[in-house]
């Protein structure tokens, strides 16, 4: 049988792949010998990655691309196709969240600013839609191809405070399920929509609410270690492969999930 594993053949974009997960598994998929087109919002962010992933292989490509612009993804997708002549997989990697749609330690739910909870929305929810409609295109033609998408343990339980970022989660995994069932009742097998649930991985967003100056955890740090029994939080690297599975000819029966990458946080009621 032939290596299930093998993506060394697929032409895969990644939106908001100069970010630290999106990236790090761009990065990591073009080290398995797939081509990567690597999207992102700015143009000096993408020429940057590109510099940086070069040194790494030479299939790829890149381009400034807001995944809130239907215009911009139609002409990127008309540009790779010209180039690739395909597209097998797309990951939704844009994503994140911003202060106003938080709820402050001191602010309640009548301080909710309602423009940053509605931006939060369009990235998240919008900003993986757009994108589908767009590369699906070429599944459709193709009869093949797979979708992944972002959510986050911010979705299936109530995360105090995160208001906007958990109702758009929400919105991904019913999102990842409906486009899961409408291609493949549609098209057939070939097509996949899955997603990945990180937990909580330190990043630049949300490094200053876990953990403090001095390296000790924050109140709110301490209240996840607390409900991950792996007692310690994530590191990039640790989405790569649950990502590689799923857009494998290991995963062709496998489509609707939302997999949880989550050191057992969403597993355990925390007693
Ligand atoms: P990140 O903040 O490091 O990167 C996000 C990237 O998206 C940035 O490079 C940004 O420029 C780009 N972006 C923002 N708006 C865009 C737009 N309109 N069009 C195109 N690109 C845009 O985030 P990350 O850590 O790589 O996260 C990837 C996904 O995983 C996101 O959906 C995030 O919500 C989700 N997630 C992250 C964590 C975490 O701890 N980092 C946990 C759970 C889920």
């Amino acid at each position: 049988m032939n290596n299930l594993f093998d993506i060394s053949d697929k032409v895969i974009v990644v939106t908001g792949a100069a970010g630290v997960l999106a990236g790090g598994t761009a990065k990591y998929l073009l080290e398995q010998g797939a081509h990567v087109v690597f999207l992102d919002l700015h143009q000096n962010k993408i020429d940057s990655v590109l510099d940086e992933m070069k040194t790494v292989s030479d299939k790829l490509s890149g381009y400034a691309c807001n995944v809130l612009d239907q215009a911009a993804l139609d002409s990127v997708y008309h540009q790779i196709m010209q180039d690739c002549g395909r597209v097998d997989v797309l990951i939704n990697g844009a994503g994140g969240n911003m202060p106003g749609a938080t709820i402050g330690p001191e602010q309640d739910i009548t301080d909710l600013n309602i423009e940053d909870y509605s931006k939060v929305l369009d990235l998240n929810l919008k900003g993986s839609v757009l994108p589908t409609m767009t590369f699906v295109k070429a599944f459709i033609q193709q009869r093949k191809g797979c979708i992944v998408n972002f959510s986050s343990m911010a979705s299936p339980q109530a995360l105090t405070r995160v208001l906007g970022y958990s109702n758009a989660k929400a919105g991904v995994d019913n999102l990842t399920r409906w486009m899961a069932t409408e291609l493949a009742l549609k098209y057939g097998d070939g097509i996949r929509v899955n997603a990945v649930a990180p937990g909580f991985f330190v990043s630049n967003q949300n490094r200053a609410l876990l953990i403090n100056d001095d390296g000790s955890y924050t109140e709110r740090g301490n209240q996840v270690i607390n409900k991950t029994p792996f007692r310690r939080f994530g590191e990039s690297h640790e989405v790569f492969g649950t990502i590689h599975y799923l857009i494998s000819d290991a995963a062709s029966f496998v489509t609707g999930t939302v997999v949880p990458i989550d050191g057992g946080f969403s597993s355990f009621t925390g007693v």
